[in-house]
């Protein structure tokens, strides 16, 4: 099982699509799933692309949230 996309090369992500599954390889480059024997599952669905950009934003707001409660914090001390 290698870490790295058999078609270009590029570093996967490890993703649990829902609980109970195994893990599966996603290469955002290709667009696709692979399992652990590196067997190409199926390619990523535009569902998922858009709820994996939502993900990010979420991710990136949460961040800065917490920036400025540490900023806020900073304050008060
Ligand atoms: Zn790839």
């Amino acid at each position: 099982m290698s870490l790295f996309c058999k078609q270009c090369q590029s570093r996967r992500l490890p993703v649990i699509l829902s609980a109970g599954e195994k893990t599966m390889w996603l290469c955002e480059k290709c667009k696709n799933f692979a399992d652990i024997d590196d067997f190409i599952i199926r390619e990523q669905t535009e569902e998922e692309i858009q709820e994996n950009i939502r993900k990010i934003e979420e991710f990136k707001n949460v961040t800065i949230a917490q920036g400025e409660k540490l900023v806020r914090r900073k304050g008060v001390n």
